[in-house]
Parts: C-alpha cells; sequence; structure tokens
C-alpha cells in the first residue's frame, strides 16, 4: 500500500494514564514478550501505512521512554500532550503542522491491532475529500439506559453503534474545529459533529479493542503474541568441486559450515567454497526474498576471493533481523564421498551456531554419501542441501 507521504500524517496517542487500569505502569508501556504494547502498535501501524509521518503525543511521565521509541521507529519528534485527550491532539497536530498533511488520523495506541482493511478503507475514502470517517461496530448486546433516578429505560440498539479509531480527519477542518471551541469532547468526530460537519463511516473491526480494563489485555494478550506470526521456509543448494589441479597432499583442507578439515583434496569456487555455509544462507536469504549469495556477493567481484563465508551468513543473519525473523531450525544435508561429516558435525553445529547466534540444538549437519554414483562418488565436488524454517511476521498482502 502506498501513501503519498505528505498527504496523511498519523496522530498517535500514547500519553493515556488508565485510571481504569489496575497497574502502576502507562498501560502502553506493559510489555508483551518484550516489546511494549505502544511498539506493537507502532509496528502493526507501519505495517499498514508505508512512508507515512508517525507523531507521538506523550504525557510528562513518559516523555523520555517515548522519545526513546520514536528514535528506534524512526519517527518524528515526540510532543507532551496535555490533560485531556483533547489536548493531546490538538499538542499532535500543532506539531505536525510544517509537514502540513492533507488529512490526519488520529489514532489510540491502546488500540494495538489495527485492522488493515480498515486502513484500506480509510485511504480509499481521501479521494473522495470528506471531512471525517470513522470506523463504527454493530452493538450486539441489548442496551438499557439507566437515569439518574436509578430507571431503567429501553433503547432500541438498532441505531447505536461503538467508534474506534483510527479517525481519519481533514487536517484543516479539524485544527480549526479544536482553536474554535472551549469544550472538551470525547473524540475528534464529536468535536466535527458538534461543528455540524459531515462525518462518515465505515466498518469497524472487533479485533480492534482499546485496552481499558485489565480484561482487554487477557482478551487481546494472545494475538498481540502472535501478530501475523508464520512459519516460512526456505531451502538452499550447492556445489563446490575438487580442485583437481592439486595433488592429493595431507596438508590440503576444505571449509566446510565454517571449519577447516582436512582432506586429501580442496575445494575450489567462490569465496572459501563452503558449500554448507552457502547453502544455509541462500536458505535464510531465500526466507526473506532477498535473493541469493551470487546477487549479494558477485563470483565476479574480486573481493570475495578466498573470503570467509561466515560473513555472508552473518549478511544474511543481519537481514532477517531487520524483519524480526527468529530461526527455529536448520536442517542440512552434505553429499560427499569423503570427508566423514559425522565426526565434524557437532563442531559445525557450535561454529553455525556461533554465527547467527543461536543454539546448536537448532542446527542439524547429516552427511550422505552417494554411493560411488556420479560426480559425488567419483569424489570430484561436494553438495549441500538446507532447509531453515523461521517464524517471521507474514508483511505480504495478496491484494
Ligand atoms: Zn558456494
Amino acid at each position: 500500500m502506498k501513501e503519498n507521504k505528505n498527504n496523511v500524517c498519523i496522530i498517535l496517542l500514547a500519553g493515556g494514564i488508565g485510571s481504569r487500569f489496575n497497574r502502576k505502569k502507562t498501560k502502553q508501556l506493559i510489555k508483551i514478550n518484550n516489546k511494549s504494547i505502544l511498539e506493537i502498535c507502532i509496528e502493526n501501524l507501519k505495517h499498514s501505512f508505508k512512508n507515512i509521518e508517525i507523531q507521538l503525543v506523550s504525557n510528562k511521565n513518559n516523555i523520555n521512554e517515548i522519545i526513546s521509541i520514536s528514535k528506534k521507529y524512526n519517527l518524528l519528534e515526540p510532543v507532551v500532550g496535555g490533560k485531556e485527550r483533547q489536548d493531546s491532539v490538538y499538542s499532535g497536530l500543532v506539531a505536525i503542522y510544517p509537514h502540513f498533511p492533507e488529512y490526519v488520523l488520529i489514532h489510540d495506541s491502546a488500540r494495538p491491532i489495527i485492522s488493515r482493511r480498515v486502513v484500506k478503507e480509510l485511504l480509499n475514502s481521501v479521494k473522495n475529500k470528506p471531512i471525517c470517517v470513522i470506523p463504527i461496530i454493530p452493538i450486539n448486546d441489548a442496551m438499557r439506559l439507566v437515569n439518574e433516578n436509578q430507571e431503567i429505560i429501553y433503547i432500541d440498539k438498532k441505531n447505536h453503534f461503538l467508534v474506534q479509531t483510527p479517525q481519519l480527519c481533514c487536517y484543516k477542518e479539524l485544527l480549526l474545529a479544536h482553536q474554535n471551541t472551549n469544550k472538551i469532547y470525547e473524540d475528534e468526530s464529536s468535536i466535527l459533529i458538534s461543528m455540524g460537519k459531515k462525518i462518515n463511516t465505515i466498518k469497524g473491526d472487533t479485533m480492534s479493542l482499546k485496552i481499558t480494563y485489565e480484561n482487554d489485555l487477557k482478551i487481546l494478550e494472545p494475538h498481540l503474541n502472535n501478530r501475523n506470526n508464520v512459519t516460512k521456509i526456505g531451502v538452499g543448494f550447492d556445489i563446490h568441486r575438487f580442485d583437481t589441479k592439486k595433488i592429493d597432499d595431507e596438508e590440503n583442507f576444505i571449509t566446510l559450515g565454517g571449519i577447516k578439515i582436512k582432506n586429501l583434496k580442496s575445494l575450489i569456487g567462490h569465496s572459501d567454497a563452503d558449500a554448507l555455509l552457502h547453502a544455509i544462507t541462500d536458505s535464510i536469504l531465500g526466507v526473506i526474498n532477498c535473493g541469493d549469495i551470487g546477487l549479494l556477493f558477485p563470483p565476479s567481484d574480486k573481493k570475495w576471493k578466498n573470503f570467509d563465508s561466515s560473513y555472508f551468513l552473518n549478511q544474511a543473519a543481519i537481514l532477517l533481523k531487520e524483519k524480526s525473523g527468529k530461526i527455529i531450525n536448520i536442517d542440512a544435508v552434505v553429499i560427499c564421498e569423503k570427508p566423514k561429516i559425522l565426526d565434524y558435525s557437532n563442531q559445525i553445529k557450535e561454529r553455525i551456531g556461533n554465527i547467527l547466534k543461536i543454539n546448536p540444538n537448532r542446527i542439524s549437519i547429516k552427511g550422505k554419501t552417494s554411493e560411488n554414483v556420479g560426480f559425488i562418488g567419483r569424489e570430484e565436488g561436494i553438495a549441500v542441501i538446507a532447509n531453515t524454517s523461521i517464524q517471521i511476521i507474514d508483511d505480504i498482502d495478496d491484494d
């Protein structure tokens, strides 16, 4: 999804004290699996809105923490809000003024799950030049009004809806509305309604629950833990041939899985010809769809000649980390007549675990001979097949 960077800005409210929340910490800063609700919300927003400026509005107490989160995600410099939500929104509106957005999306960070469909519909609505568009959801339970005399009065739920965020507003209209009122309103649409402005609605999403009470967090927690997390599998294959020009020598060695193994024949090819590290690197690059070793480190480039292949594996791990991917396991088969892989598999697992900074028990290295068949059987080379499974956020849209 691509937006004009200057067309829409997001104001993300992160200043709620959470008076109905039975914890000392500001609810947006409560961590789930080492990530605060605010960070989860930012990641979800960034996933839904590419190339868009996000303006955080904090309370005074948390400003330092909010500044560091803001830096981490490369957001606009946060501002401190006011006592009421309305004051905080106004602080945000003033802060983004230099960006002259045509539209602004106001979102509560206490609503960390953001529906991609809702986002898409809100952004699509911009072309009709609305003043304000809000996501609403119908009320499923029956409704009654309890008046000041504790009398129960019937209300037909049919025409009643709950309002969610993000709310899309015309920046100029909302700024003016804030400047022209001295009353306190619940949210952006209610200010604009009070000014007689037309409000459009789209269907909201019940998953976009606002964390208000402790129980809300319990309901959302499993979903926050597994945000679009999927397991992806990458495959890598590599072959290197033995150097036939070099005579068989006790001093010869091959580099395999990042370790040096004495072998009568030595391998030739890209860099240090470590077919195992090359295959594993390709399998990781495959998961994140970043091409392969030959594309990233072309063999035509002289600088990779005899190069230590642990560098390539490490670079793949860095690219994977940027996408918050986590290796679940690596399973590789080394096909050769010699050396006997079993004698070295533990040492190789340790080395690869060390390069990737993962537990070696996540790595399986198996040896297989070619039963004297074909080029491997004739001891002309070594082949490797590697599979890597990775837990990663699925950031691909099919529509
Ligand atoms: Zn290779």
